[in-house]
């Protein structure tokens, strides 16, 4: 059922805050009739009768989203003029908060509490893309309790000046913005990120620029870990040994020289490390001495795969990040005497020991 806090009264937008218990008030979306409810201890809104669609797919409102749409109403007003619920026809669409601003392409805010599926933020962003509105998706307090990985980045992660790839939350008690910031991934697979409380907007504009801690990589865990998925024959990890098998190496026995500090863009599933063991164990059992181009970017896609990557997110592609990861493991097996590099092309020299082959 969908709800709200603004509706038409002889064509005029009405406050559910201050709105009398009349007849007549009106769906700003699909015209139709809707009823106050205003108790003493939730905050007032309009809603639908039961039994009617709105035209215009909205949250079925919690005390939450109503309360918090109109925190960030404030939060939000430095920035330009600030309205609730804006709605656009031309994509069906009702933005939860709208800032207008001088010269600039308008924002659109949207504060999402409810449970909601890629496609449907997909289509929602692209929707906002295609009118020039850029659109903060701030997560609500279901998505504040869960824990950093693909599922939200997927979703929600988009890149601010001053934030690299981050996830943005309202928390309505406390009244502040929480930013997620610089998510990245380390080689092992792990997410990582630093969190931020933001009492206003200049702060979001102003941005973090305290470096980036120092990552320490676990591997003694890391391979314990690896270990017992293994025993427990987990799929994922079951899938990498197999494709391992057949070139005569054990997910177990990666060699110390791929391992890298290296952090990449939160793609690689199950981390960069197994990606790099993937295209290099394949590689060098290439039944040729002499690699292409586009041999080599079969591998790559190919283990990407593999080690579960994740190709695109909403806000952006794992492309450039796949492209770097190729960069950087052809640069270090030149570097260490595997490849040597012969124009578009890489001949093989010797053929890398993998932990616990003596031969
Ligand atoms: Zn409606």
């Amino acid at each position: 059922m969908t709800t709200m806090l603004m509706a038409l009264l002889k064509g005029k937008l009405i406050d559910a805050v201050g709105a009398k218990r009349l007849q007549g008030y009106i769906c700003p979306a699909c015209q139709q009739r809707v009823i106050l409810h205003h108790g003493t201890r939730v905050q007032p809104y309009f809603a639908h009768c039961s039994k009617e669609v709105c035209t215009i797919i909205g949250e079925g409102e919690t005390q939450q989203h109503l309360i918090g749409k109109r925190q960030l109403l404030i939060f939000f007003d430095a920035w330009g003029t600030v309205s609730l619920e804006r709605i656009l026809p031309d994509i069906q669409q009702r933005a939860d908060c709208w800032v207008e601003r001088d010269g600039k392409n308008p924002i659109a805010v949207e504060f999402q509490c409810s449970p909601i599926m890629t496609g449907q933020v997909l289509g929602r962003t692209r929707g906002y893309q295609k009118l020039g509105v850029y659109p903060f998706w701030i997560l609500g307090e279901r998505y504040s309790k869960q824990k950093l990985g693909w599922s939200l980045i997927e979703r929600f992660a988009t890149r601010l000046r001053g934030w690299g790839l981050c996830l943005l939350f309202w928390d309505i008690q406390r009244q502040r913005m929480r930013i997620d910031h610089h998510l990245y991934q380390d080689a092992l697979g792990n997410y990582h990120g630093r969190t931020a409380w933001l009492l206003n907007i200049e702060e979001l504009v102003a941005g973090n620029q305290l470096p980036l801690p120092k990552l320490v990589l676990d591997y003694p865990k890391w391979r314990s870990r690896l270990a017992r998925d293994l025993q427990t024959k987990r799929p994922a990890v079951l899938a990498i040994q197999e494709v391992l098998y057949p070139t005569g190496h054990h997910v177990l026995d990666v060699p110390n020289f791929l391992m890298t500090t290296t952090v990449t863009l939160p793609v690689f599933g199950q981390g960069l490390l197994l990606w790099r063991a993937l295209v290099m164990a394949q590689l060098f059992a290439l039944p040729v001495l002499r690699i292409t181009g586009a041999t080599m970017n079969v591998l790559v896609v190919k283990s990407f795969k593999t080690v579960g990557g994740h190709q695109q997110a909403v806000w952006f592609s794992a492309d450039e990040a796949l492209l770097k990861a190729r960069y950087r493991l052809l640069a270090d097996l030149v570097a260490l005497g595997y490849l040597r590099p012969i124009g578009e092309n890489w001949q093989i020299c010797r053929q890398p020991k993998w932990v616990g082959e003596t031969k």
